[in-house]
């Protein structure tokens, strides 16, 4: 089938009793057979609005049961999504509804007045839905539009490949984040890619066992939780826990009370999982499988994490970016922690030469890693010179990241190209540096970045995260013993509270700088 809707929905009557959706904030669950209906009716009402084939909807929210009949229910009808950060500021979400030039809002209720506060900003007149919880101020609520009978059911239509189905933001972590148009052929093959029995686990989603239960814990504005998490669990008839906001406690107790048997997390989180001492062998008793990916991750998290678990869990890592979705996978392969696994069916990918992209590298060398995969964008929205750039005139993708791989095909990711420092003219790499400086005893988490300096060009500086810091000489110690010159710390160490992370776990290096140290 063309539309990405009907592909995700396709299997979706042999379990129509079955709950698809089910909310941690209101508690309400909804059926396969619901969900199908919802998806018809919302696509009746925004019909019944005028819009159509290429009209923009944004939806402003966290993870709630509404989201995913908002999304298919508009892509039934060829309606394009736009997702939008519902952690943004007024002025960021202003930014994104004209980029995206979406006619109506869907919004989590209480955002409501940040949604008008950011159509005044960009001087947009559109209506706004509610969802998530009632609204006390009278706009409408998708739940009621849900119910209502005199909404006739839309068909999903017919559309061509490469007619968009969404606009993710990409997370900003290098820059201001880019709107990347995905097609619903890019994402009926990334759905496709995602189920083929070489990336999964086999048998961790057969249709005749036990139903399971995947927590909707990343975000559905993200590439990871629309067109991974959430994919594949409504294609997969698996019941989804919609979990709204993050916050430790609660985050444990949905682990054991939702009995959350997959977990897909981001490193960062991984990490809060072994270092609660809260969580422990009964908060984890029903987790089968654990899939982890969207920033680089350490060894030893693992290790400590299946310690506490005390039993065998299946483990995957997978590195994607909004561009392509999915494009590498581990195939169960535990011993290559910090790996991102091979290649997915019918991904290429090469690493080339950062100064020189028409020079391939072996493996083993680190380079820029390009790819082209049926997966990729069509573009970013209202930016074809960001998309010249990225896409070559071989449809090559230029990812941004440098990486390698080796003998047996692992891809692994290190830095990204805008964080390479150069250091009299030199390429250093800054994450070989993070990984000495975690090795120091007491450091817990740490950044470096490269920042100006008159004799070197560049200089880099550490960001130390570290309950009972190490003097800065014993550091720095440390650091000569391991590494050459141009990788010493010349550029200073700053003792921080938290580094900044966005919504995926990732580090915003941009933001480092304007760090306040820590004050003791
Ligand atoms: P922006 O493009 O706006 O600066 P971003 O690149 O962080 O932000 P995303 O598309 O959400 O936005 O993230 C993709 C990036 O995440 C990849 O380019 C890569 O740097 C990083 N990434 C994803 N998966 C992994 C992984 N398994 N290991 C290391 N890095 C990863
Ligand atoms: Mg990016």
């Amino acid at each position: 089938k063309s539309n990405y809707t009907e592909n995700l929905l396709i299997d979706s009557h042999h379990w129509s009793h079955r709950v698809a959706l089910e909310c941690t904030l209101t508690k309400k669950a909804t059926t396969y057979g619901r969900l199908r209906d919802q998806v018809a009716r919302w696509g009746g009402y925004l019909r019944k609005l005028g819009l159509g084939k290429g009209d923009v909807v944004a939806i402003v929210g966290p993870n709630v049961n509404e989201t995913s009949p908002v999304v298919l229910g508009a892509g039934a009808i060829g309606v394009v999504m736009a997702a939008i950060n519902p952690t943004y500021t007024p002025a960021e979400i202003a930014d994104q509804l004209s980029d995206s030039n979406a006619k109506l809002v869907v919004a989590f209720s209480p955002l409501e007045p940040v949604i008008r506060a950011a159509l005044t900003i960009c001087k947009v007149d559109i209506p706004i839905v509610g969802m998530g919880v009632p609204a006390d101020t009278g706009i409408p609520m998708v739940s009621d539009i849900f119910d209502d009978d005199r909404i006739p059911f839309a068909d999903a239509i017919d559309v061509s490949g490469s007619d968009p189905l969404s606009i993710l933001y990409s997370s900003g972590t290098t820059g201001k984040p880019k709107g990347v148009v995905i097609s619903h052929e890019a994402a009926s093959i990334n759905l496709a890619m995602l189920l083929h029995p070489s990336t999964l686990f086999p048998g961790l989603l057969d249709r005749e066992g036990p139903q399971n239960n995947f927590l909707m814990l990343l975000p559905m504005f993200h590439v990871g939780g629309l067109f991974g998490v959430h994919a594949i669990s409504i294609h997969k008839g698996v019941r989804l826990v919609n979990y709204a906001k993050f916050d430790p406690k609660s985050f444990l107790r949905v682990l054991e009370d939702y009995q959350i048997s997959v977990l897909h997390l981001v490193p960062s989180l991984l990490n809060f999982l072994v270092s609660s001492p809260q969580c422990d062998a009964k908060v984890l008793q029903y987790v089968k499988s654990i899939l982890c990916g969207s920033a680089p991750m350490s060894n030893s998290g693992l290790t400590k994490l299946k310690e506490k678990v005390g039993r065998p869990i299946m483990f995957q890592q997978a590195y994607g970016m909004t561009e392509t979705m999915f494009v590498t996978m581990d195939p169960i392969n535990e011993e290559k922690v910090g790996w991102c696994g091979k290649l997915m069916p019918g991904v290429q990918a090469k690493v080339v030469d950062v100064s020189d992209p028409s020079k391939n590298l072996p493996p083993n060398i680190d380079g820029e890693l390009i790819i082209k995969t049926k997966s990729q964008m069509s573009g970013y929205l209202n930016n074809a010179e960001a998309t010249a750039q990225a896409i070559d005139a071989d449809g090559w993708l230029h990812t941004g990241d440098v990486g390698h791989y080796d003998q047996e095909g692992y891809f692994k990711i290190v830095d990204r190209t805008k964080d390479l420092i150069k250091v009299k003219g030199f390429q250093v790499s800054p994450s070989e540096i993070e990984e000495v400086l975690l090795q120091v005893p007491g450091i817990q988490d740490v950044s470096v970045t490269g920042v100006p300096h008159d004799r070197l060009g560049e200089a880099p500086r550490a960001y130390i995260v570290a309950k009972a810091p190490p003097s800065k000489k014993s550091i720095e110690e440390f650091l000569s013993s391991r590494l050459s010159e141009n990788k010493q710390l010349v550029g200073g160490i700053v003792f921080v509270d938290a580094l900044p992370r966005n919504s995926t776990g990732k580090v915003v290096k941009k933001q480092l700088q304007q760090m306040k140290p820590r004050g003791d």
